[in-house]
């Protein structure tokens, strides 16, 4: 594969482009997933113009709609930063991303829970970065995140599976358009699908099956954005579980009585979340090649990312 293309904050990259002539490089990001990826950072108040060192910078006013105003001199910047924003996410366009990593508790990068101060200088964590924002509302089916958030294994896990799902949803995009090419996509990620949202799995499957009564262009447009929101909602121990115990159907006739009672215990010791899920899986995955089970070999949800990155590795 490829690799996967990610917008960033320059500032997450080691470059020294915040107001205090400082860096936030993020060791994970660079040196582990980078391995994966091409970033394309970009920074909003170094991009539209303001210079490093510089004065320091928050959102003021309505919650729903700030101002990016200077700390101590009290300058708009506003007008600047969306200016150029609209210009930047036209551009950002023909990149290709397949997501975005945004610095956290940034008045233009961050993407949630940025203070905004009222009239008597009091903050509320309400607000959105005047960039994160414009791009947001631009790319509204990109999986984003913040650096903050991806220290929490469970959001890292969630955000890097939907980068690694679109860039291969968008690899199926750059083929010739079918209908075949569709279903063969969701035969592998039916079972990812289902850890996720039973209720996408059930809607996408229907979706699917009458394939052939919808135009092609209708037929893609609805697969990517019920994929993108069915893998937006949350795993769990208990929608794994299921999808485990589900897997465990195809070895019925294989499995020794030891066998199954073996993968059971080692299931339910997951669905109490005594044993990460890298266990079941690994299990699993060795029955899979012992057996030559074709169609749970096919399926991303054993391997939905390099082992490498550790993310099923938690409790
Ligand atoms: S948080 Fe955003 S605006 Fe601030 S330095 Fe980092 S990339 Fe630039």
């Amino acid at each position: 594969m490829e690799k996967i293309k990610l917008g960033i904050s320059t500032c997450l990259l080691g470059e020294n482009v915040r107001y205090d002539g400082g860096h936030k490089l993020d060791r994970f990001l660079t040196d582990t997933l980078g391995q994966y990826v091409e970033y394309v950072p970009v920074c909003p108040e170094v991009e539209c113009g303001l210079p490093v060192p510089r004065e320091s910078m928050h959102l003021e006013g309505d919650p729903d709609f700030p101002r990016l105003v200077t700390t101590r001199t009290k300058q708009d910047m506003t007008d600047r930063l969306v200016k150029w924003a609209q210009r930047r996410v036209a551009q950002l366009e023909e990149e290709g991303l397949c997501g975005f990593i945004f610095k956290s508790n940034s008045p233009s990068s961050g993407m949630e829970r940025i203070k905004v101060y009222n009239e008597k200088g009091m903050p509320v964590k309400k607000g959105v970065g005047m960039f994160a924002r414009i791009f947001m509302e631009h790319f509204p089916l990109l999986p984003v995140e913040d650096e903050g958030r991806l220290h929490d294994p469970k959001l890292r896990d969630n955000f890097i599976e939907r980068i690694f799902a679109l860039k291969r949803w968008r690899e199926v995009l750059g083929r010739k358009e079918s209908r075949g090419n569709v279903v063969d996509f969701h035969a592998r990620h039916k079972l990812l699908i289902l850890s996720h949202s039973p209720k996408h799995y059930q809607t996408m499957g229907k979706l699917v099956a009458k394939a052939k009564d919808l135009p092609l262009t209708e037929l893609y447009q609805k697969y990517q954005t019920l994929l993108m929101e069915s893998l937006y909602a949350k795993t769990s121990p208990r929608k794994n579980a299921n999808v485990l115990q589900h897997m465990m159907g195809y070895f019925k006739e294989q499995l020794s009585s030891d066998e199954k009672q073996e993968l059971l215990e080692v299931i339910e010791n997951y669905r109490k979340e005594y044993i990460p899920l890298i266990v079941p899986i690994t299990l699993i995955n060795h029955y899979v090649r012992k057996y030559d089970q074709p169609y749970l070999r096919e399926q991303v949800y054993l391997n939905p990312h390099p082992l490498e990155l550790q993310l099923r590795n938690h409790v």
